[in-house]
Parts: C-alpha cells; sequence; structure tokens
C-alpha cells in the first residue's frame, strides 16, 4: 500500500460535525438532523476516495436516554443519506458508556480510533479527524491525526477556549462542507475562494 494510500481516511465526530447538536442529547431519529452541507460533503470525500469512519461519544445509552435501537435508526439513516448522495460511510464506532465508566472508548480516549483501525484496516496516524470539541482535538493530536476543527456545534465555543498551542496544530473551518473542501485541497481556510 502507498502512503498516499493509507492516509485517505477522514474520521468524523458525529454531533455537532455531520448533525445538529442539542444539549439535551439527539435521542431519536426524529432529533437526527443533518447540518446543510454535511452529507454532501461526506459523500465527496467518499467519491474521491477515503475511506469515512465515524467516532462518536454516545453516553445518552448508559444514561438510558435512548437504546442501541434507536441509534441504529440514525445510523442507518445517515449511511443511506450518504449512499443516495454517491458516496459511503465505511464505519461507524460509538462509545455507549457514560464519563465515570472508566472505559477505553470514551473521547478523548482512543479505543474508537482504535476499533475503527481494526474494522478498516487502516492506520489511524496520518488520518484527517473533524470535530468540534476540545476532546475531539486532544485525541486527534494524540492520536497523529491532521485535526480539523468545524464552528458548528460546539465549534465556535471550543474555538474561542483554544490555546495557542492547540490553535497552531489544528485547521479551523467553518463547516463539514469547508472541511472537505480543504481535505480535497480546494480551498485554504481563511481565505476566500
Ligand atoms: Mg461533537
Ligand atoms: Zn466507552
Amino acid at each position: 500500500m502507498s502512503d498516499s494510500k493509507r492516509a485517505r481516511l477522514v474520521i468524523l465526530d458525529r454531533d455537532g460535525v455531520i448533525n445538529v447538536d442539542a444539549d439535551d442529547y439527539i435521542k431519536s431519529l426524529d432529533e437526527w438532523l443533518p447540518i446543510p452541507g454535511s452529507i454532501a460533503a461526506i459523500a465527496r470525500l467518499s467519491r474521491a476516495g477515503y475511506s469515512i469512519g465515524v467516532a462518536t461519544n454516545q453516553s445518552g445509552l448508559a444514561r438510558g436516554y435512548f437504546d442501541e435501537v434507536a441509534l441504529a435508526n440514525m445510523h442507518a439513516m445517515l449511511c443511506a443519506l450518504v449512499e443516495e448522495a454517491g458516496g459511503q460511510v465505511d464505519a461507524i464506532c460509538y462509545c455507549p458508556h457514560g464519563p465515570n465508566e472508566g472505559c477505553h472508548c470514551r473521547k478523548p480516549a482512543p479505543g474508537l480510533l482504535e476499533q475503527s483501525r481494526e474494522e478498516l484496516r487502516l492506520p489511524i496516524a496520518g488520518a484527517w479527524y473533524v470535530g468540534d470539541t476540545a476532546k475531539d482535538l486532544e485525541l486527534a493530536l494524540a492520536t497523529d491525526c491532521k485535526a480539523v476543527l468545524v464552528r458548528t456545534g460546539k465549534g465556535r465555543a471550543t474555538e474561542a477556549a483554544l490555546d495557542a498551542a492547540t490553535r497552531s496544530a489544528v485547521t479551523v473551518v467553518d463547516d463539514l462542507s469547508a472541511a472537505a473542501d480543504y481535505i480535497l485541497g480546494l480551498a485554504i481556510p481563511g481565505t476566500e475562494i
């Protein structure tokens, strides 16, 4: 496998990146609403040859706010919409645990990326990682991913709180559509096109 092939992986956080986030959790298919442009962006990356992995903390499962069936319905919808747009989601890994369970998969722990690596048979180092929270950035940088922060979801608050070292290590863009443009080499953040 060539180096360029190895790097063709994009890991996406879900809530606040792909779909609209909510403080009281996304509990049902009715509440799972794609952010405008996000589905098309995933499809563009997929059609360009990138494998697409989703890595998402879903402590609402442990808290009893929704069940595995509801979550599966949301993920089936995500996959169907991306397929309708001509792409595919290759893996969805989620942490079902609460914050005090000491699991190895709740971000910023690396378990979800290890699961993605096993499922996709692709190395994580060098992959792109798009997220909206400090946990996402911490995980991305700890695993040698190329970190992209979007301003959707909690992204604006995350951006405002970035320390200088993190700010210099991540690329900040408006949304997943702009992230796809950047990853595909179509736009340089901060410049008008
Ligand atoms: Mg998020
Ligand atoms: Zn977990």
